[in-house]
């Protein structure tokens, strides 16, 4: 067994017990296998021992690996901070955003062209909500979401499917717990509003060092890259 698939079976263990100790189901949630900088063949172990939805962070790094990948069944979560003039590469490379924190780069994906019969339209996305209020994080305040989401609403090649976070950083990763719980709050605020062409069920939180805490407060998608593939340099 590679080094990459006991790191995925360990994870997949503490993912079946978080979701015991929460009482979930384990397809209630996705693990999400962030590959930024890690090479496409390490990908490709990853996705042997079974992972089918991976996250990268840049989309320069996307446009470079992707292609010696295309044949796999992968589902491509875009997580990282993207710039409006990029919108365009994202949606044609990305099946899910889950960095969208501004209606400027809404409205540029969602007039982006359609690149690939194979990405689904209208284009899942999750509004990131900067929980910390931390200037060295993206993500729109937690007062803006619902306004964002209503804008969103509006735009026929989009599709508002929940909220994303990275919380500030705590030794503890139960120093986490009452961001999570935040995030659940606000979605479902949102989802209350009821606008048209929203779903708010899905929540992406939780990293390698917290994402038991955060299925214990209800994430869909956790986005766990070292404890799969290592430390990164
Ligand atoms: C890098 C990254 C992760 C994964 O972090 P690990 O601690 O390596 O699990 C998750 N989410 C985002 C947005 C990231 O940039």
């Amino acid at each position: 067994m590679s080094e990459i698939a006991k790191n995925v079976a360990r994870v997949e263990e503490r993912i079946a017990a978080a979701c015991r100790r929460a009482g979930h189901r384990r397809e209630d949630v996705r693990l999400v296998a962030v590959s930024k900088t890690v090479p496409p063949e390490r990908i490709r172990e990853a996705y042997d021992a079974g992972l089918r939805h991976f996250g990268e962070n840049r989309v320069q790094e996307a446009e470079r690996k992707l292609p010696a990948l295309r044949e796999l069944d992968i589902t491509w979560h875009m997580i990282g901070h993207l710039q409006t003039n990029k919108a365009r590469s994202a949606r044609a490379l990305f099946n899910w955003i889950e960095s969208l924190d501004s209606l400027r780069l809404a409205e540029k994906l969602d007039r982006a062209p359609q690149a690939s019969r194979e990405l689904e339209s209208p284009l899942p996305v999750l509004i990131e909500v900067n929980l910390g209020g931390e200037a060295s994080k993206s993500g729109v305040d937690e007062s803006a979401a619902l306004d964002l989401g209503r804008a969103i609403s509006s735009l026929p090649n989009l599709s508002l499917r929940g909220l994303m976070t990275v919380p500030p950083v705590t030794d503890d990763p139960e120093g986490a717990r009452p961001y999570f719980a935040r995030l659940r709050e606000l979605a479902r605020v949102i989802d209350s509003a009821r606008l048209p062409n929203v779903r708010m069920g899905e929540l992406s939180m939780g990293m390698s060092h917290d994402f038991e805490v955060a299925i214990e407060e209800g994430a869909t998608l956790v986005r766990v890259g070292s404890a799969i593939f290592g430390e990164r340099m």
